[in-house]
């Protein structure tokens, strides 16, 4: 079975609350620092500007340097193209084609899950490149666990089609974003064995942002980057 490390010109991962906010607003300069601290240029790179949506976006290397708005998620082909998105709670969900040298990274939270936003983002894929879920290697970062992850009886009923998402407690409801996401990249066609889980959570790890339990007055995210590098550095 391959797993990243097998791609020594493939690099991704996130960053944590010690190296600072990477907030477009506020942080962005930050941000752009760390990735070419990883290797990823700030003219080469591709930024989301998300909208908890289900937008796809196929980007080149004519988008380098540049926010693409109102997406959730970016795929490239292209080499050197760095992909990079932000989040604090939420799931930021990396995957890798070895075999056609595809990479696309997507935000999934509450309300991307609900649209079924990992199913919007293969199906994106699969228009764009002729690439086999079944291929893809997928990283699923930090996020917030279930035990701290309070929703409304509404909202949590926007998740009744994917069992075990919502357990109810007490006087609410707990909604598991990991599930919901391995479901969804499931019914993808990505295989089990190829996902690789980040088990911490944002919530009860201070080494990370958690908006659920900061409430910060501005912004406070990490970033998740994707890059395949055309030599290794
Ligand atoms: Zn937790």
């Amino acid at each position: 079975m391959l797993r990243w490390s097998d791609f020594p010109n493939l690099v991704h991962g996130y960053s944590e609350a010690i190296d600072g906010t990477m907030a477009i607003n506020g942080g962005f300069e930050n941000r752009q620092h760390y990735l070419a601290q990883h290797g990823l240029r700030p003219a080469e790179t591709v930024h989301a500007g998300l909208c908890h949506g289900t937008n796809i976006v196929v980007v080149t290397a004519s988008d380098g340097g540049t926010i693409i708005p109102d997406t959730d998620g970016l795929i490239t082909a292209e080499p050197n193209v760095g992909l990079a998105m932000t989040a604090a709670d939420c799931l930021l969900i990396s995957a890798y084609d070895p075999k056609r040298q595809v990479i696309g990274m997507v935000h999934a939270g509450r309300r991307g899950l609900a649209a079924e936003i990992l199913l919007k983002f293969f199906q994106g894929w699969i228009e764009a490149f002729p690439s086999i879920a079944s291929d893809c290697l997928v990283s699923i970062s930090p996020g917030i666990c279930a035990d701290h992850y309070t929703v409304s009886k509404n909202d949590a009923a926007a998740f009744a089609q994917w069992p075990d998402a919502c357990q109810k407690r007490d006087y609410d409801f707990r909604l598991d974003l990991r599930s919901v996401a391995r479901q969804q990249l499931l019914t993808a066609g990505v295989q089990e064995g190829k996902m690789m889980f980040d088990s911490r959570c944002t919530f009860e790890d201070h080494a990370l942002y958690s908006y659920r339990r900061d409430h910060p007055i501005t912004p406070q995210l990490q970033v998740g980057y994707i890059v395949r590098k055309s030599e290794i550095s």
